[in-house]
């Protein structure tokens, strides 16, 4: 398969639809031009934004500071919406997973990790993903549209539903931090991503900081300045393999995109300084990525850059091609890492009981003929080519 074939453009996902209009995911300016068409004056968009991203209100009637006629109006024309929740799973270890249903009838999950001084919502980008990371179940998924940026911060609002987190309470919330590492390549989706990640970080609504917002990216280069640049987040790389041999196998990427002009990118990724580092994830596979001689060289090509590593123990999900590294393998590639300067915490795997752990992701009950099924895992056991 050819690295090209990855970066196809897809058809823009529809943003609500049908009448009435979904008013989640406009910009404010787009939300101020919606209403001024209505010949309301530009301090009720301002309350309507409050309603809608500080209070968490889902029906016009309950906007009081609105004039009766006026939300009579909108109650007509527009609705305030979430996507449908098909499925909501708890892991015995705490880690919630929704299954979203979208207003095409596609799906996408979305996973909530609680910790002891935070808990983070892991957000999906895209159904499916053309990425074909060999290690990931989601790459295995046929189907795949960019998310609108209604349906990306729609995840997040939901979550807020279920927390009850509305408006957001200043002491132990259950929602602090956003990771965009679920389904989907978020900078194949930048514009939509980019706009709900604005409305996320609005100190007038959601206020979720960037600081708290981390992007992970198998290395779409063109991209990373600009996320850098107009978003400010937090960046999370998947390297996955330290030489070009290995990285074009498992993550196809690589071919479009190698190691040296990934690397160039994170070094010149904005605002990255020893307080905030760009964070290297690395799946431990069995075998394929996890020799001593590859933690050194890691040492070697990010000995430039303000670095962490994540390693993840690989998580296996029904056909998959590859084994996890043995927990001393990983306990030595650690120690390696971490005498030669870089921190390299071991993530435990979260959710694996429901299917909620890192690269699991894929819907479950994804509509597929029997035989497309059969193709896509097939395709997804492939050995690299
Ligand atoms: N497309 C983005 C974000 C989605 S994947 C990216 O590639 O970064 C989120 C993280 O989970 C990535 O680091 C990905 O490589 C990792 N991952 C995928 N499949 C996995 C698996 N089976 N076990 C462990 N981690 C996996």
């Amino acid at each position: 398969m050819s690295g090209s074939q990855h970066a196809q453009v897809f058809a823009p996902a529809p943003d609500g639809g049908e009448e009435p209009r979904n008013l989640v995911g406009l910009s404010r300016a787009e939300l101020a031009a919606e209403i001024a068409a209505l010949g309301e004056p530009a301090f009720r968009a301002k309350q309507l934004w409050h309603w809608i991203y500080a209070r968490g209100a889902t029906d016009f009637a309950a906007m009081t500071s609105l004039g009766k006629a006026f939300r009579a109006r909108l109650a007509q024309g527009y609705r305030v919406a979430r996507p449908e929740t098909a499925v909501a799973q708890e892991s015995r270890d705490g880690t919630r997973k929704w299954l979203l249903r979208l207003d095409d009838g596609q799906e996408v999950e979305c996973v909530h990790i609680p910790e002891a001084e935070r808990g983070t919502l892991c957000v999906s980008s895209q159904v499916g993903c053309t990425l074909t990371c060999r290690f990931c179940h989601t790459g295995t998924q046929r189907l795949v549209r960019n998310l609108s940026a209604a349906e990306i911060l729609g995840q997040v609002m939901l979550a807020r539903d279920h927390f009850q987190e509305w408006p957001s309470p200043s002491e132990d919330r259950q929602l602090t931090n956003i990771v965009m590492m679920g389904m989907g390549e978020p900078l194949y989706n930048y514009d939509n991503i980019a706009k709900a990640l604005k409305i996320v970080m609005d100190h007038e609504g959601l206020a979720i900081s960037r600081r708290r917002i981390t992007l992970s990216t198998a290395g779409v280069v063109p991209m990373m300045q600009r996320c850098g640049e107009e978003l400010g987040v937090n960046l999370a790389v998947s390297l996955h393999a330290v030489s070009d041999e290995v990285r074009d196998r498992i993550v196809p990427l690589n071919r479009k995109y190698p190691l040296k002009e990934l690397l160039a990118a994170c070094r010149a990724y904005p605002g990255v300084h020893n307080a905030r580092r760009i964070t290297f994830e690395y799946v431990m596979l069995k075998g394929v990525n996890d020799s001593p001689a590859e933690a050194r060289e890691m040492i070697r090509l990010l000995k430039d850059i303000p670095a962490k590593v994540n390693l993840i123990p690989f998580n296996p999900w029904p056909g998959a091609p590859f084994e996890c590294s043995s927990p001393e393998a990983v306990e030595a590639f650690a120690r390696i890492l971490l005498a030669g300067g870089l921190a390299a915490p071991v993530r435990r795997p979260r959710g694996q009981d429901i299917m909620a752990a890192c690269g699991q992701l894929k819907s479950a009950s994804e509509r597929l003929k029997k035989t497309e099924r059969e193709a896509a895992k097939a395709a997804g056991c492939r050995s690299p080519a």
